[in-house]
C-alpha cells in the first residue's frame, strides 16, 4: 500500500492558505481539507439555532447533534444544510473566533479531523494543524503575509463574491481574528516547530503554489501530477 502523505499549511486568517492548499491539493492528487470550513459551518449552525456564539455552554450543548460533510467539491454541509456561501459572510467570520476557542467543540472538530485524515494523502489547512491536529504531518508550512496584504485579497475575493464589506471591516475582522486565535488557551493559532515559514506578500497565487510545490518535493520527493 502506498504511504499516505500529510501536508499541513497552518497562518493568520486571510493569508491565503485555503487558495494556496485547494491549488496545491489538485496538483498533486491529494485530498483538500478546509478546517475553518468547519468551524464557520459550526459557527452559523449556533446562530441558526438563536443561539448566542459568545455563550459557550449553549453553543458546546450542539456538539452531539452537529454532522458536518465536507464535499469534494468545496461543497459544505451542516446536519444536512447546504451553507457554502453563508459561511463566508460577515457574521459568521465576526463570531468564528469565539467558537473556535471553546475546547470542547475544538476536540469534536479536531476528531473529524482527524478521521478525515486517514482518508488518502492529504492538504489541510487551519491553524493547528502542524502543531496539534497531525503532529506527524511530513510536510508542515507556515503561511503568513501582512495584514494589509491579507485584508486586501479577501476584500476582494468578498467584492467578487458579491459579500458587501467595507476595506475597513475586513482589516478589523483580520486583526481580531488573529488576535483572539492566537490568544485561546488550548491549542492556539502558532506555528510548529518543524514548519517553513512561507512569506507570500509579494507573491502571486501561482508562485505560492510553486513554493509549496517545491517544499513538498524536498520534503518528500513528490511531484505534481499535473
Ligand atoms: O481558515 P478560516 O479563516 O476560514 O478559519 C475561520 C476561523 O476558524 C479562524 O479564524 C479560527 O478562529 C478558526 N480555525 C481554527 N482552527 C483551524 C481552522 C480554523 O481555530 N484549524
Amino acid at each position: 500500500m502506498e504511504k499516505r502523505i500529510a501536508i499541513a499549511i497552518d497562518g493568520p486568517a486571510a493569508a491565503g492558505k485555503s487558495t494556496v492548499a485547494k491549488a496545491v491539493a489538485k496538483r498533486l492528487g491529494f485530498i483538500y481539507i478546509d478546517t475553518g470550513a468547519m468551524y464557520r459551518a459550526f459557527t452559523w449552525y449556533v446562530m441558526h439555532k438563536g443561539l448566542d456564539p459568545k455563550d459557550e455552554a449553549a453553543s458546546c450543548s450542539l456538539i452531539p447533534e452537529v454532522d458536518i460533510d465536507l464535499r469534494d467539491d468545496g461543497t459544505v454541509l451542516i446536519c444536512g444544510h447546504d451553507v457554502t456561501r453563508a459561511i463566508r459572510e460577515p457574521q459568521v467570520s465576526g463570531n468564528v473566533s469565539y467558537i473556535a476557542s471553546y475546547k470542547e467543540i475544538r476536540l469534536a472538530l479536531i476528531e473529524m479531523q482527524r478521521i478525515l485524515a486517514t482518508r488518502g494523502s492529504v492538504v489541510m489547512d487551519g491553524r493547528d494543524i502542524g502543531s496539534y491536529v497531525l503532529p506527524n504531518a511530513q510536510v508542515k508550512i507556515f503561511q503568513i503575509a501582512s495584514v494589509e496584504t491579507r485584508a486586501e485579497r479577501r476584500y476582494k475575493e468578498n467584492v467578487e463574491k458579491g459579500i458587501p464589506t467595507s476595506l475597513e471591516d475586513v482589516i478589523a475582522d483580520v486583526k481580531k481574528r488573529d488576535y483572539i486565535d492566537s490568544h485561546r488557551d488550548f491549542d492556539p493559532l502558532t506555528q510548529a516547530e518543524d514548519a517553513v515559514p512561507l512569506d507570500t506578500s509579494y507573491m502571486t497565487i501561482e508562485e505560492s503554489v510553486d513554493a509549496v510545490l517545491k517544499i513538498v518535493k524536498e520534503k518528500v520527493g513528490v511531484s505534481p501530477i499535473c
